[in-house]
């Protein structure tokens, strides 16, 4: 019998929540309802924040941030040269010009020495005023240090934590330690609303902002209502939020359930690492887990390698992409030596989320040890 197909991810539905997303369509009360208001209460004490917005993307989340924040044209803004390419298409759509840093070779993400180093060397003409750190697939960025680098240079913070959600360093949870915090509800994230995202500050003034530009720039006065200024609707609709609700109940379990997985993994393909077949992601304390992406060793040709898991019913690809090597960044472009295109070009994004276990984690793992026993 034909083993079944193991895909990169699963959503996680279960049937109460199913339910609730058919109790607000047969409400007839699609937007604006009790289901958004409440996701984000709720949202706002699992985050530990005091504000939670809720919009339609992670990606939306993104470019009200940075709306928010009044960046645009004549600023410069800091992102890593290995993320999905949400976090700076933004930058480029504001009019801000994206200032690439390379990220670390085992992390995946940007290194405090590296910021430190693109802020110091940065000659302008535009102003740079913003850092991005991306937790790339759930590996928490050292915020502390972060913040005490922009605070030093009069910078801003813009969290995408779009993967993230739930990762935590010593200084808190990732998206709620920069000024504006963003997280993805997308189905290849750990929790989804099928599209979504949501916004996390502590700033009073910076939540209103960011509610009035969700909503096309409206409020809610004693005058009644007021458009005080340019919106845009990037709304998450009440079904979204229903079903958002009882995901995070058990959103900690979740995540629980994937550090218990990557371990497996880590487990199971070191023989691999030993042979310096690929090199295998670090475990630190408070990752959760978005993606388990390892790194082909160079040489071996990452397409023979999906194609041959695929052969298997084994669903893998990259995990993200190097900046430098796409059109709308090439003026902005690193060298190609750098860690983001070696992981742009050997990155191998492995079937991951927490409905998976160990029978999965022995067949993925099966299966590549084969692929790469041939001689490269
Ligand atoms: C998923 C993701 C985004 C985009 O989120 P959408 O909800 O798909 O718009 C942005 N940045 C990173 C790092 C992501 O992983």
């Amino acid at each position: 019998m034909p083993e079944s197909l193991l895909r990169l991810s699963l959503p996680n539905i279960d049937e109460d929540a199913i339910a609730a997303v058919a109790e607000v369509l047969r409400s007839g009360r699609l937007v604006h309802g009790v289901e958004g208001e409440a996701f984000e209460r709720e949202l706002e004490q699992w985050l530990g924040v005091r504000h939670a917005v809720l919009v339609s993307s992670g990606t939306a989340a993104l470019h009200l941030a940075l709306l928010a924040l009044g960046i645009g044209a004549g600023d410069a803004v800091l992102v890593p040269d290995f993320t999905f390419p949400a976090t700076a298409n933004v930058v480029l759509l504001t009019g801000a010009r994206p200032v690439l840093v390379d990220v670390d070779a085992r992390s995946y993400c940007v290194s405090l020495e590296a910021v430190r180093a693109a802020i110091e060397s940065w000659r302008g003409p535009e102003r740079l005023r913003l850092l991005m750190p991306v937790h790339e697939f759930g590996r928490p960025v050292d915020m502390a240090g972060l913040r005490a680098l922009a605070d030093e240079h009069g910078l801003r913070i813009v969290e995408d934590a779009a993967c993230a959600i739930g990762a935590r360093d010593g200084a808190g949870l990732a998206g709620t330690l920069g000024d504006i915090g963003c997280f993805s509800l997308h189905p290849r994230k750990t929790l989804t609303t099928g599209e979504g995202g949501i916004l996390a500050t502590a700033d009073d003034a910076l939540a209103a902002r960011l509610r009035r530009l969700r909503s096309h720039g409206m409020s809610r006065g004693a005058q009644g209502l007021a458009f005080d200024e340019p919106g845009l609707n990037y709304r998450l609709t009440d079904f979204q939020s229903a079903l958002g609700r009882p995901q995070l109940r058990r959103l900690h379990g979740w995540i629980a359930a994937r550090r218990e997985l990557a371990r497996r993994y880590l487990a199971a393909l070191a023989p691999l690492e030993r042979s310096r077949r690929l090199v295998l992601p670090v475990d630190v304390e408070g990752h959760s887990w978005q993606t388990f992406m390892v790194v082909l060793a160079d040489g071996i040709d990452r397409g023979a390698v999906v194609r041959s898991l695929a052969e298997r019913g084994i669903e893998a690809g990259p995990g993200a992409q190097c900046l430098s090597a796409l059109a709308p960044f090439a003026r902005f472009a690193l060298a190609p030596t750098s860690n983001a295109m070696r992981l742009h070009l050997q990155g191998l994004a492995l079937p991951f989320c927490e409905r998976y276990g160990e029978p999965e984690v022995d067949r993925v793992a099966a299966a590549l040890h084969d692929a790469l026993a041939e001689p490269a």
